[in-house]
């Protein structure tokens, strides 16, 4: 199959392979013109060269085909109307690949590793720009499902907090609206992160929300927290105002039709 055991650079001695790391040792570049379904190959060489057919020298780093035993320029191998593409970006190397008549792929020889490596492509500037055109798309397209998801949340998050204070209405009608409002609010924060129907439901038992109400009016109700600044215990804490909170539930379970500081008799 290789007719070319000579002619390559002189760092030469392996292949192509499409992967994006370059290339086991066993197979060397194919020289001539790519086979059907075969990458054209072209070398960015370490050492300085001359094109075989204008003459040009070609320094280290330019980018050179070989031909036989021949190294030509781009220009007199037909691909100086390619552009490079470095690798890196494998979506965007992908789409232009795709998008361009004719590619080329750039192989370095690494001394350290001595093993050719891709450096990245050559492609019509056309496919580039068709293909950076399409991942910006794929990530508007992302942006735009992330705000969905987002307001999905918000959505599912202000139905919760709604009926996480409607339950409390429906428990503790004595309750004061606002509080109301911000005892469910602070539950749902707890909440995030977690997700579920049950869950949720499992949330508006009585017991679960009484347990919200109970943390709430200790904080605001109470002097439970200079308690705790204060230095006391948590639970000794809790147990001192334990009764006042008590007393706020008892009050707030009355039904709403008694106004605000209505005492029963
Ligand atoms: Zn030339």
């Amino acid at each position: 199959m290789d007719k070319t055991r000579t002619g390559r650079p002189r760092e030469a001695s392996g292949p192509t392979g499409d992967s994006d790391h370059a290339a086991r040792a066993s197979r060397p570049p194919r020289a001539g013109a790519a086979k059907r379904g075969e990458d054209l190959v072209v070398f960015w060489t370490l050492n300085e060269s001359v094109c075989s057919e204008c003459g040009e020298e070609l320094g280290r780093g330019s980018l050179l085909r070989l031909e036989g035993e021949r190294a030509l320029c781009l220009t007199c191998a037909d691909l100086d109307h390619l552009t490079f593409l470095p690798r890196g970006d494998a979506a965007l190397t992908r789409r232009a690949s795709k998008h361009s008549g004719l590619r080329a792929v750039v192989l370095r020889f690494s001394r350290s590793r001595k093993r050719y490596e891709r450096q990245g492509i050559l492609v019509e500037e056309a496919a580039v720009l068709r293909a950076e055109a399409e991942c910006l798309a794929d990530a508007d397209a992302r942006a735009a499902r992330q705000r969905r998801d987002a307001e999905h949340r918000a959505a599912r998050d202000a139905e919760y907090v709604a009926s996480f204070a409607r339950r409390i209405g429906e428990l503790l009608p004595g309750c004061p609206a606002a509080e109301r409002g911000a005892i469910a609010e602070h539950a749902c924060e707890v909440r995030s992160g977690r997700v579920g129907r049950s869950a949720a439901a499992k949330e508006l038992d009585q017991g679960a929300v009484e347990l919200a109400v109970r943390a709430h009016v200790r904080h605001r109700h109470t002097g439970y927290d200079a308690l705790l600044a204060a230095g006391v215990d948590r639970s000794e804490a809790r147990l001192e105002v334990a009764a006042e909170v008590d007393a706020v539930l008892d009050r707030w379970r009355a039904p709403s039709t008694r106004r605000a500081g209505a005492r029963r008799r």
